[in-house]
């Protein structure tokens, strides 16, 4: 074939081959139309899937309200809320972080304390905020756990005031909370089936098209490429709290990103992970924090005065358990023993 002609079909080919890649990026197996998007913020990947023909112009609203939301409530951005308030120790704040930082006390209250915006003094001192880690001295751990205590995070209206020496942190449940607002953007835009991933936190819009429910895989905590299984769900947050999400090695010891605030230690309960799937991704955020604080005998009482949330626990000795009514299929091949409570 001379020259010339090879051209000309080679870009034929090409041109063909862009088509039916795009045709395959705009529909899934379900052939229904859908719109993704990609960004970094909040520290970490966020990912979302939106079906229907409004996708498109919802992912930028969605997009916008994330860059918002890393604006009020990041503890290191120097014009957030929260930063003012950690700095100034006493700020009048907009409704929503208001009403964050009540829900926070409220699950601090209802968990005993183990879940608590006010340890960052002792996240700071193992330096997870900025990345520049060290094991901290007893001495240091001592007088950051005085800082400590959310009963002391006084809310008044819109007055919000913390003591001279606290400061917080919403780490353990905005990624949450961003999931239900841009759930609820998206919608407002006209979505009504979407997949938004914060982190490997999921959030759900309604019922993913043409499907019983979306299938969710849970990360095996022991080696991050696999999976322990999947749940089955909709309309819903499936938030992953677990030991190997953050973390630095020295002399042979794992110190990771979840503090017990009575010990300023990490957290050590005996399990690996623990997932919550409820309607809140805010509640569900920081009930997942919480549990892995208190562990798993701990984590059932809770769960027996409440009907609103299914948990996953996977402990150090390799046993899942589901507890509440959530479809879970377990990996067939899995090293890991399962068993169920309701
Ligand atoms: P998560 O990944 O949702 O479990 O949240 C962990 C993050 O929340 C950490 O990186 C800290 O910034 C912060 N944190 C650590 N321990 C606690 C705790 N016991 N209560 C509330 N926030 C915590
Ligand atoms: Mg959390």
């Amino acid at each position: 074939m001379p020259h010339f002609f090879k051209k000309i079909f080679l870009a034929l080919f090409l041109t063909l081959a862009l088509s039916i890649y795009a045709a395959c990026q705009s529909s899934d197996n379900s052939q229904t139309e859908f719109d993704t998007v990609e960004i970094f913020a909040m520290d970490t990947v966020i990912s979302i899937k939106a079906y229907g023909s409004n996708a498109e112009k919802a992912l930028d609203a969605a997009v916008q309200e994330i860059h918002r939301l890393e604006k009020l409530l990041s503890v290191t951005e120097k014009d957030s809320e929260i930063y003012k308030l950690n700095s100034l120790k006493s700020i009048t704040a907009s409704d929503e972080v208001v009403n964050l930082l009540a829900l926070s006390q409220e699950i601090s209250s209802k968990t005993d304390g183990a879940f608590d915006i006010s340890v960052y003094p002792l996240v700071s001192l193992y330096g997870f905020t900025k990345g520049e880690y060290r094991v901290p001295e007893r001495c240091e751990l001592e007088a950051a756990l005085g800082c400590v205590g959310y009963e002391h995070i006084l809310i008044q209206g819109d007055k919000i005031e913390i003591p001279d020496d606290a400061s917080v942190d919403l780490g353990a449940i905005a990624k949450g909370y961003c999931g239900d607002r841009v759930a609820a953007v998206l919608e407002q835009n006209g979505v009504s089936s979407a997949v938004i991933s914060i982190g490997g936190n999921v959030r759900l819009l309604g019922k993913k098209p043409d499907a019983d429910g979306y299938s969710i895989a849970i990360r095996d905590p022991n080696n991050t490429q696999e999976y322990i299984g999947s749940v089955t769900v909709s309309d819903c947050s499936v938030v992953t709290s677990g030991s190997y999400q953050r973390y630095f090695e020295e002399n042979g010891v794992i110190y990771h990103h979840i503090i017990d605030p009575k010990t300023g230690l990490c957290a050590d309960s005996g399990l690996s992970s623990v997932t919550v799937i409820c309607k809140d991704g805010a509640t569900a955020d920081a009930l997942s924090t919480a549990f892995f604080v208190m562990g798993q005998e701990q984590a059932e009482q809770y769960y027996r005065n409440t009907d609103e949330i299914s948990v996953i626990l996977v402990s150090d000795s390799k046993e899942i358990t589901v507890i509440g009514e959530v479809e879970f299929a377990p990996v067939e091949s899995s090293e890991y023993t399962y068993s169920t409570t309701k």
